[in-house]
């Protein structure tokens, strides 16, 4: 029930609300009833002042106001003050709400009487005992917790920072000069003294101590005590008593006196006095102008560190916690300047809304104890699982060097094709295995990198630069082959030479693994692919190109096409001018092998496809059988097991022979008939496995074979229809069955120039009627 309470009062504490604040008038003998008048529902107090007679018959002088404020306090005991004004705070203080109590108003007012109360008098307490004792006996009221108070008395006076308790036995270094520092848990005194209090008796000689340090230092040290700013902090820290509440609560309350408001030494004032008003005025501006800047949410800065007195408070104002100001006021006349003062500071800050919030904390040792808890717990319920569902020698444990590098050789095995599944254990090994392919990608990138960088020089392809002076060097020719490469295919062309056709299976077999795993995300003239992702081609266009390389791919670094076709080498390339029906630009690869898929290919891709799905099928299959073979396998042992505890029983009992025949019981028999059975069965299976194996080595086969095929077939297709020019292919189709896309640009050419030799010769005097521009005869590469 309590802590139904207790939640709903949370909920509504994270609402916005406003600083709340009361005005209290301290009794006088010449109270100036007609000057000072209250409102009926004691919350407004309303000023009266005669015309100043002086000022002449145009006189704009107000002469009266009216302050609305959370209530007036009139004649007030110090028990209702203390109800009306911090019975709320410190109730929340132990929910985990900061909360500031503060005393504005001129010297003698009644700051110290409303904050600290007569020491002599019990009646007469303040509001700092009576805080004490309430968050004593709500201590008492929750035993449920274990709450820790603690206190400390902190005095600012001209900008110094002095510990009230500093007189007092004390852990910790009571030698460090005081200065405020912030931490991630907050803003606190360094060098202030902090006093655990176990009980309310403690708390009072604490306070006690303090006041009397506090007069004795005005005397000591020529200081005015009004002119000092005092903060008095209870520091709460409550612990759940059940440990599996991980969450503690922390606040503090902070209860100030503040340095009398009046404004001395305007004039004529010299010296120490001159000095402590100025620090004074200066110090209650910057702490009105914070908390003004608090309650703004537009705000990003807040001027906390313009002095002593707001820098020490930064957490406990406005803002998230709970802030109560008290203006003392006098009641008489002559007073009436400051009086008017005293509540203008005070209707400013009725303004200013803040929105409370708990300061809630996580207890780290004790979350760790209870994950660990929870750790085990959750532990036994997977063992229990894995007992139901018949998975024995699963663990749970973070894998050691030994079983990570026996994923690292299944993932080998898989990767070559040795293991056809990797069995999935849990969840960690499966990262592993993942983690496993990633290491051994990288480290077949290197090796590939490093073989190829033995062989040729690697330039990066978005380094313009670098290739023009390449180029300049002719080292690289105007299609971006190397100089020197035969045939001038080795930067892929898209031509593959003829020694790299189809028909050398055993070699394509070889290069093929070695592409596999290695596509490489780097940037440069590489990018070879594993053939696998044939199909999902269409997601890079270099990666077709070097795949459709086949034979040397691993040796013969690729260009690409459509990335070189924009470099400033390739961009005046003569094939460009003479191009007229066909685009400008050859289509991106990828796009072309899908419509060379749908069009010439389609027949060979329809076969590769079914080619596939067979093979997939068989794989399948085998896999299958090898389970069942296990499974039987497994079945035989047990059987082998169950004979053997029935001979040696049998044994045990003495044998016994019938005519030169074993007897046995029914069961034993029955046992020996099923291994029979299970012999045949594994027999069998173990046969059509082998005989699926051969199959799907045969279909393997295919497949290659169908793959190869189709893309050799796209780049005799995608040279004929997009790279070769017409008038080179007409004199030359002519004459039969050669396959143009097949030949190298370069050979193409020697063969146009030889063709027209002989038309030329043929003809003698008539002209050829070839077209061939002869800017682009001159600049192909030979
Ligand atoms: P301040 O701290 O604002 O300078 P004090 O609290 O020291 O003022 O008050 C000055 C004197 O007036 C003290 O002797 C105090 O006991 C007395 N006094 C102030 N307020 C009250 C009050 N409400 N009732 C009775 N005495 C009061
Ligand atoms: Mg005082």
């Amino acid at each position: 029930m309590k802590r139904h309470k207790d939640k709903r009062r949370i909920i509504k504490m994270s609402t916005r609300k406003k600083v709340h604040t009361y005005v209290r008038v301290k009794p006088t003998d010449e109270f100036a009833y007609e000057m000072i008048t209250f409102g009926e529902d004691n919350k407004s107090i309303d000023i009266h002042i005669k015309k100043d007679s002086r000022r002449g018959i145009v006189n704009n002088q107000q002469t009266d106001w009216s302050f609305k404020l959370d209530g007036v306090l009139h004649d007030a005991s110090q028990d209702c003050v203390y109800d009306t004004v911090a019975k709320g705070v410190v109730a929340q203080a132990l929910d985990g709400y900061n909360g500031t109590i503060m005393c504005y108003g001129q010297t003698g007012a009644g700051k110290t009487y409303t904050m600290t109360g007569t020491t002599e008098n019990y009646k007469h307490r303040g509001i700092l005992p009576r805080a004490l004792q309430q968050v004593f006996r709500m201590i008492e009221e929750r035993p449920t917790h274990s709450i820790t108070v603690r206190v400390s008395y902190l005095e600012i006076y001209n900008e110094a920072l002095f510990d009230l308790l500093s007189t007092l036995p004390y852990v910790g270094n009571s030698d460090t000069p005081m200065s405020i520092v912030e931490s991630p848990q907050g803003i606190f005194v360094k060098g202030l003294s902090v006093h655990m209090t176990g009980r309310e008796e403690d708390a009072f000689s604490l306070l006690f101590e303090g006041e009397t340090n506090r007069i004795i230092a005005s005397h000591t040290m020529n200081k005015n005590s009004s002119r000092s700013h005092c903060i008095f902090t209870i520091y709460i820290e409550a612990h759940s008593r059940s440990l599996s509440d991980e969450k503690y609560i922390t606040s503090k309350i902070n209860l100030v006196d503040l340095a009398g408001s009046e404004r001395v030494g305007k004039t004529g004032s010299e010296g120490q006095i001159l000095k402590e008003a100025t620090y004074i005025n200066k110090s209650l501006s910057f702490l009105e102008q914070a908390i003004i800047a608090l309650g703004d949410r537009r705000r990003e800065h807040v001027p906390f560190r313009q002095c002593k007195l707001t820098h020490a408070l930064k957490d406990s104002l406005g803002g998230n916690c709970n802030m109560v100001i008290v203006a003392n006021v006098y009641g008489d006349a002559t007073q009436l300047d400051e009086t008017l003062s005293s509540l203008r500071f005070a209707s400013r800050m009725k303004l200013i809304t803040t929105e409370p919030s708990i300061n809630e904390k996580y207890d780290a040792e004790r979350m760790v104890k209870n994950l660990e808890k929870e750790l085990i717990l959750l532990k036994q319920e997977l063992a229990i699982h894995d007992s139901l569902a018949n998975r024995v020698m699963v663990t749970y444990d973070p894998m050691d060097e030994v079983q990570i590098a026996e994923i690292n050789s299944q993932v080998r095995r898989y990767l070559d094709g040795s293991l056809d599944e990797i069995d999935i254990i849990n969840l960690r090994q499966v990262q592993e295995v993942f983690n496993q392919f990633r290491v051994i990608l990288s480290q077949q990138e290197e090796e590939v990198e490093a073989s190829l960088r033995k062989k040729y020089t690697l330039i990066n392809k978005n380094d313009f630069a670098t290739i023009t002076t390449v180029h300049k060097a002719g080292l690289v020719d105007v299609e971006g082959n190397t100089v020197g490469e035969t045939d001038g295919q080795g930067f892929g062309l898209g031509v593959a030479p003829f020694s790299a056709k189809p028909g050398k299976k055993g070699k394509f077999k070889k290069t093929f693994r070695d592409i596999t795993g290695t596509s490489t995300k780097k940037e440069g003239l590489l990018s070879p692919v594993s053939a696998k992702d044939i199909d999902s081609l269409s997601t890079s266009r270099s990666q077709l190109l070097s795949s459709s390389k086949e034979a040397d791919v691993k040796d013969a670094p690729s260009h690409d096409r459509e990335a070189s076709s924009s470099e400033p080498v390739v961009s005046d390339s003569p094939k460009e001018d003479s191009r007229t029906t066909r685009p400008g630009t050859p289509p991106p690869k990828p796009s072309a092998f899908e419509e060379f898929k749908n069009e010439r290919g389609s027949e060979i891709n329809r076969i590769f496809k079914q080619n596939k799905t067979i093979l997939n099928d068989r794989r399948k299959k085998a896999s299958e059988t090898a389970q069942r073979i296990n499974s039987i396998k497994k079945e035989i042992d047990t059987t082998k097991e169950a004979l053997d505890v029935q001979k040696t029983f049998r044994e045990e009992q003495g044998e016994y022979e019938n005519k030169g025949l074993m007897i046995m019981d029914e069961e034993e028999f029955l046992l020996i008939l099923k291994l029979k059975e299970l012999k045949k069965q594994y027999r069998g299976e173990y046969q059509d496995l082998r005989d699926l194996k051969a199959e799907i080595q045969y279909c393997q086969h295919l497949v290659d074979q169908c793959r190869q095929r189709l893309l050799t077939e796209f780049d005799i297709w995608y040279n004929e229809s997009f790279l070769i020019h017409e008038d080179v292919q007409a004199p030359l189709k002519a004459k039969g069955s050669i396959r143009l896309g097949l030949l190298p640009l370069s050979k193409l050419t020697s063969l146009v120039r030889l063709k027209m030799m002989r038309i030329n010769l043929a003809k003698s005097k008539h002209q050829s009627s070839l077209t061939v521009p002869t800017r682009s005869l001159s600049t192909m590469p030979e």
